[in-house]
């Protein structure tokens, strides 16, 4: 039999995401299934971002735009983040990209050379991980406390800040804890990466989802050359399918990403540009619509766990998800996440899946609508009378 043709290092070196394996074992399952794995809003983009993407199409913006972006959305990206999180920025600092995925994946290849560190707190989103293989560097993983709420520690994450450091990736609100960080913390953590002349890298795509606070950014009071804040469209409009992501840096550091770009996708759909100005300049009522959803289902989640002694999760405090502790139950995280969907059908994510720390829990997300809950909640409270 011919072999096939090998393939790069980093293919094999990748770790296969956890959301993905679960995503295929419900695949392979039949029967009525309840998903709550799935990070995305079920909200439709709102009526009138549709409507400039088609109007742009029609009127021939339909070609390659500017590396950063067409000038009227960089301009409009600076206006939403003074706007919505009190972030003062001059469109020269913002750079339009493929979603915060592609945000992100720029600023670590304009800050992390092979061989270089990149701190990451966990649990976290998978994907940062794998973007720093990607870029050659090495994620440096720091698992903060169960027991703390997943509070954002910063003695240890400064202790994992020397010289090989080169970003640290923070997330507020944080997918998968939901948990928002404390400014001060973050403004400590920012020093001492500054100290060894390392960026730290803002995640706030779940920023409009603050239920604590105002959707301030953790930037907005502190004028950094070494901080980077990412953002979308994606989870505030709805717009997760339109790819439509910016960072805000510094502007050499703007400068150097703008630079690079064309290796990766030149820029971002002409059309998404347009909706994206329409989303972000337009009228705001559907995603505070979305927004107050999202808060009803957070407290609807919140009280369907109490009603579950076995079980508890750090209150959300924004985004949507709900990080289970499971440790109540027999097995891994794994485990646990497979029962549920082989024998209740309920789709999950084990909290391994999200990096050092997160084994024991089970991220649950109510990015779903309320029916979906209702049935999920359901069975995972009968799993866990069966059980128990
Ligand atoms: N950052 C975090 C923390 C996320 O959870 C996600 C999506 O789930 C993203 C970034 C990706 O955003 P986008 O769809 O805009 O690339």
């Amino acid at each position: 039999t011919e072999q096939p043709i090998p393939l790069a290092r980093r293919v094999a070196e990748a770790d296969e995401t956890m959301i993905r394996t679960m995503y295929d074992l419900a695949e392979q399952q039949s029967g009525d299934l309840v998903r709550l794995e799935i990070g995305e809003p079920d909200f439709d983009t709102p009526a009138h971002v549709i409507d400039a993407a088609a109007r742009a199409a029609r009127a021939g913006a339909t070609h390659y735009t500017p590396n950063a972006g067409v000038p009227q959305l960089r301009e409009a990206i600076a206006e939403k983040m003074e706007r919505d999180h009190g972030l003062v920025t001059d469109p020269s600092e913002v750079v339009a990209a493929a979603g915060a995925t592609e945000a992100l994946f720029l600023t670590l290849l304009t800050t992390a050379d092979v061989g270089d560190e990149v701190v990451i707190p966990t649990p976290a989103w998978p994907q940062y991980r794998l973007q720093v293989q990607l870029v050659g560097a090495t994620p440096v993983e720091v698992p903060l406390s169960a027991a703390e709420g997943f509070d954002l520690d910063a003695d240890r994450v400064i202790d994992a800040i020397g010289d090989e450091t080169a970003c640290v990736v923070l997330n507020s609100p944080s997918n998968p804890t939901s948990r928002v960080s404390d400014p001060e913390v973050v403004d400590g953590i920012v020093d001492a990466a500054a100290e060894h002349d390392a960026v730290v890298v803002l995640d706030e795509v779940y920023a409009s989802l603050d239920y604590a606070g105002d959707g301030r950014s953790l930037a907005a009071d502190r004028a950094a050359d070494n901080v980077v804040v990412i953002n979308a469209c994606s989870k505030q409009y709805a717009m997760t399918g339109w790819r439509l992501g910016w960072l805000v840096a510094p502007v050499h550091l703007a400068a150097a990403a703008i630079k690079l770009h064309p290796g990766t996708s030149s820029c971002p759909s002409s059309l998404s540009q347009h909706g994206a100005v329409a989303a972000l300049t337009g009228p705001q009522d559907d995603a505070e619509a979305m927004a107050r959803a999202f808060r009803e289902r957070r407290d609807y989640v919140l009280q369907r766990v109490e009603e579950i002694p076995a079980l508890s999760c750090p209150t959300p405090e924004g985004g949507f998800y709900a990080f289970l502790d499971v440790r109540a139950l027999d097995g891994t995280s794994f485990e646990v996440a497979s029962r549920l969907l082989k024998s209740h059908g309920v789709v999950t994510v084990p909290g391994e899946g999200f990096g050092a720390g997160g084994e024991g829990f089970v991220r649950v997300s109510f990015a779903s609508g309320m029916d979906e809950l209702e049935a999920g909640f359901d069975r995972i409270a009968r799993m866990v009378r069966d059980e128990l």
